[in-house]
């Protein structure tokens, strides 16, 4: 073999490395001892090692795209999972983390290919203080246990040992998970072969755990953000939904009442569907204010409420117009039915017993009922002010009544 051909067979494979170009291939020799052929073997050894690591460094970036792209811890274990099997053998992964007062691990999520044997999964806890996983974190490295047979033998009292034996698993390797220089949890890469892992790929091992730990702890972050914005999301919604109703009785407010009329009665219109009104309010209601006071007053005004809400369907609208006075809006219903409901809630409410003390109270309401005027696109301002007019025909006739404004 010419020596200086295979120099420059080497010169071009170093050469075409440096291109990215991995896959080297030399000329034969004759004699394979040859330390200039000993060189060349290990040129051969570097294109394959490097191969590897860019292949690793590529997932490890599909990943974190994966997660820039909103996917959350889960996704990104899941992630792990499928992609990982070229880079390091296993059957299941585990991930497990620190909790707060560092007093324990808690296994956070498993994957394995026997799920329905699964004996640690999410949720299992176990101590820190004088465990095995103690020594990882002081030396931050990761931990190969090829045996897990003979490691249970030697430590018999290891209940996570004897849970994942029990599993099938025969061999481990635990790495440190490190987010800002803090330990934070440990992944666990099992198989159920004995002496998996070896120790020369501890390098690759440790970047590939330093990799996870980042992506891992940003995706928590991530997670907690989302939450956190869920949380506020939903007390907005809280929010808003408190806006729209009176604190009293909880039935929809004054504006939100009226906001509803308008809405059904524009449907109403466009629709040529009928609509009716009730305008109702409690009587004599200040003589029991002075009567019983205030706060009986407003037990009162809350049952009225109740009852007013019971003898409603789902879609009808009912809020507190004012003082001791509600709005009842009867989508789809025509005056003469409007006018059977509101007959009917009279009668509950005046049927109500309601106990002050030793006293038994009783209480009636006067109800106005009207409906918009047909083939026209009245205003709500001018249905009110006729169901206004329609209570205090009510209230004039002798109360404990309902009086319906005839239209048009
Ligand atoms: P009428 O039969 O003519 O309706 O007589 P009334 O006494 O019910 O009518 P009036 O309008 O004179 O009195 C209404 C009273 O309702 C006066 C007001 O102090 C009282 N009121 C209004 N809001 C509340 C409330 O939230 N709680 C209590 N307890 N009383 C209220
Ligand atoms: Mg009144
Ligand atoms: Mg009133």
């Amino acid at each position: 073999m010419d020596k200086a051909l295979l120099l420059n067979a080497y010169r071009e494979a170093v050469d075409g490395m440096r291109k990215g170009n991995f896959k080297v291939t030399l000329p034969e020799v004759d004699n394979k001892e040859d330390p200039l052929a000993l060189l060349g073997q290990e040129l051969v050894q570097l294109g394959i090692a490097l191969d590897q690591r860019f292949e690793q460094i590529g997932k490890i970036q599909k990943i974190s795209q994966d997660i820039s792209g909103g996917s959350f811890t889960h996704g990104v274990l899941d992630r792990v999972y499928e992609t990982f099997h070229q880079l390091i053998p296993y059957d299941r992964i585990g991930c497990a983390l620190i909790t707060e007062d560092w007093g324990h691990v808690r296994a956070w999520w498993a994957k394995a290919n026997y799920p329905e044997r699964l004996r640690i999964r999410a949720g299992y806890q176990a101590k820190l203080a004088g465990s095995s996983l103690e020594t990882i974190i002081a030396t931050g490295e990761p931990r190969i246990l090829n045996d897990l047979e003979a490691h249970l033998e030697a430590h018999p009292k290891s209940v996570s040992t004897r849970l994942i034996v029990a599993e099938g698993i025969r061999s481990s390797l635990t790495c440190p998970l490190i987010a800002e220089g803090k330990p934070v949890g440990f992944l666990f890469f099992s198989s159920r072969e004995k002496n998996t892992y070896h120790s020369e790929d501890r390098l690759a091992f440790m970047e590939i755990a330093g990799h996870l730990s980042t992506l891992i702890e940003r995706s928590r972050f991530y997670q907690q953000i989302h939450d956190l914005n869920q949380e506020l999301l939903r007390a907005q919604d809280a929010l808003k939904e408190q806006a729209l109703r009176d604190a009293l009785t909880g039935l929809l407010n004054h504006g939100a009442i009226l906001e509803s009329l308008d809405e059904h009665l524009a449907r109403a219109q466009r629709q040529f569907e009928p609509l009716s009104i009730l305008m109702v309010d409690v009587d004599h209601f200040k003589k029991i204010n002075d009567s019983y006071g205030h706060l009986v007053g407003d037990t009162v005004l809350k049952a009225v409420a109740a009852t007013l809400q019971a003898c409603l369907r789902g879609h009808d609208r009912l809020g507190r117009y004012g003082g001791e006075e509600f709005l009842i809006v009867l989508g789809g219903t025509p005056l003469e039915a409007a006018q059977q409901v509101a007959e009917r809630i009279r009668a509950e409410v005046a049927a109500l017993q309601l106990n002050s003390g030793d006293e038994t109270l009783s209480v009636t309401i006067s109800i106005g009922v009207t409906a918009p005027k047909p083939n026209t696109t009245e205003q709500p301002t001018s249905l009110l002010a006729r169901a206004d007019a329609a209570l205090y025909e009510a209230k004039r006739e002798g109360r404990n009544r309902v009086h319906t404004a005839a239209v048009g």
